[in-house]
């Protein structure tokens, strides 16, 4: 039975199902490119050299800033180079990477002792643990874990988002089944580390083999598991909130300001892993799947291993692909399989290159409106992206929008609506930045003119008073002259009077 539903959104089914979701567990890659910029806050600084051997788990990229996470060596081996690779990025920018060739021992760090019983440590020693094994948020966003849970200090509800991003993705499923124990117990760590008292882990309704392994291992009553629907956007933060506990997180505002903290259950897991058995983040569960691999599958696999790895091993045909990384609705185009797995990379969309549909006019029939999860107007919008009028989209809450595509997907007339939106935000910025710049010279102009009328009055009072006292002065010399001709006079009418008294 259902236990909590929203508004819009679409029902899109898998288009490549799995009879069997088990996990293949991939070999050590021979070398693996790990990027320095692993979150959302930019880049970790390196702390090994190129040449210098490490081991698996040992830290290689360090950091303090709260939105950024240490980075650590997948694999053991020899740094081979520290230099900038494409990374999977909307940008299409490369970034810094550091390379490690494999030794093919894989000889790890030494592990101190684990820590079941996490409930005699402190919240704060938890989250350091947490801070330390490098975790991020792994349904894509991306956001470092520890701040998000320092953020959300005092949290009433903890929710676990196990629904999968997008269709096509199974990597969260095949997890659930495979590490049931370990995310049921990462769900008490994590309700520990933010002071939750309950916990609820959201699951999409098709998902019974991964609802009844997570009910097996639920021990805790503090913990509930809820049905969402099969439903794309289900796994959007504010929508599952929305559906979970009928709070609106308003616009602009996090989770976290109402006191609840949401996370990936991929992420949980990872959780376990750091402060249960003190292992750093150094491998994810990926899916590869798409119209052009003989076998989609679910591989566990070291980050930084190259995608071209994991793709050959679902048997792609022999045509040109079109790579998609993260989805097929919000995933992001890549040129090529070399690019290297992320925090972040739960899927691949290995496809065939299919002509684009041709795009038509609006015939304003508000199928978009119908299925937007957040009850935008995306043809009005569309309207104002399309004409650049960005005021009026800002007006029509252009960001809002989470680029979700379920609009795009029902348009009849294949309009790349979430293209317009993506556009019409990155103009906005854009504008808005050239206020800013354009306030900021005026600014410094008015202050500039201000500053030369300042100067001319302080010049002017400074000459008047100067003026002033010499005025004074001349005026005093003129007062201590006459005085001595006052004395003058008086001594020659003294000396006349002596005369004639002698006379
Ligand atoms: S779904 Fe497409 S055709 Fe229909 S109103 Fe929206 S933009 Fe126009
Ligand atoms: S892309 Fe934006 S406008 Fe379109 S359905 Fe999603 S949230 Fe609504």
């Amino acid at each position: 039975m259902l236990e909590a539903s929203f508004k819009g959104g679409v029902y899109i089914a898998n288009p490549y199902p799995l009879n069997n979701i088990q996990i293949e567990q991939v070999a050590l890659p021979k070398q693996v490119v790990l990027c320095l910029q692993q979150s959302v806050g930019g880049e970790a600084k390196p702390c090994v050299n190129v040449g210098e051997r490490v081991l698996t788990g040992q830290v290689i990229a360090q950091t303090k800033g709260v939105l950024l996470t240490q980075v650590h060596a997948s694999i053991s081996g020899v740094v081979t180079a520290i230099e900038k690779r494409p990374i999977v990025h909307p940008s299409g920018l490369d970034a810094r990477c550091i390379v490690i060739d494999s030794d093919g021992k894989d000889e790890w760090i030494e592990i101190e002792k684990q820590h079941q019983d996490f409930l005699n440590c402190t919240p704060e020693k938890i989250r350091q643990w947490i801070c330390e094994a490098g975790i991020v948020g792994m349904g894509g966003a991306g956001f470092p874990t520890h701040t998000k849970i320092q953020n959300t200090q005092n949290a009433h509800t903890l929710i676990i988002n196990a629904t999968e991003c997008e269709p096509g993705i199974m990597c969260d499923d095949s997890l659930m089944q495979t590490y049931p124990r370990e995310v049921m117990r990462g769900v008490e760590v994590l309700m520990y580390a933010c002071g939750a008292k309950k916990a609820i882990v959201a699951i999409e309704e098709d998902k019974t083999e991964a609802f009844n392994a997570l009910l097996l291992y639920k021990f805790n009553d503090s913990i509930s598991i809820k049905k969402v629907p099969t439903k794309y956007t289900s796994g959007a933060e504010k929508i599952l909130i929305k559906a979970l506990l009928g709070v609106e997180i308003s616009s602009g505002a996090y989770a976290a300001d109402y006191g609840i903290l949401c996370q990936n259950v991929g992420t949980v897991k990872a959780i376990y892993d750091a402060v249960i058995d003190n292992k750093p983040l150094i491998s994810r569960i990926v899916t590869v799947t798409g119209s052009a691999v003989k076998y989609p599958k679910n591989y566990e696999v070291r980050l930084g291993t190259a995608f071209a790895e994991i793709v050959k091993k679902s048997q792609p045909n022999h045509h040109t692909h079109h790579f998609r990384v993260g989805g097929m609705m919000m995933g992001i185009d890549i040129p090529n399989a070399e690019y290297a797995i992320g925090k972040t990379s739960n899927c691949i969309f290995v496809n065939n290159i299919e002509a684009a549909p041709s795009v038509k006019a609006c015939i304003r029939c508000s199928m978009c409106a119908t299925v937007c999860p957040v009850n935008l107007l995306p043809q009005q919008l569309f309207w104002y992206a399309k004409s650049e009028n960005i005021d009026k989209a800002q007006a029509y809450h252009l960001n809002d929008c989470i680029e979700c595509g379920c609009c795009d997907y029902v348009c009849p007339s294949n309009i790349p609506l979430t293209q317009y939106f993506n556009f019409a935000k990155a103009l906005g910025k854009q504008l808005e930045w050239e206020n800013q710049q354009t306030n900021q010279a005026r600014a410094r102009f008015e202050f500039r003119e201000y500053r030369l009328q300042r100067h001319q009055k302080e010049r002017s009072e400074m000459m008047a008073a100067k003026k002033k006292a010499l005025k004074e002065k001349m005026a005093k010399e003129t007062g201590k002259g006459n005085a001595q001709q006052d004395k003058i006079a008086q001594a020659m009418a003294r000396i006349k009077k002596t005369k004639e008294d002698n006379a």
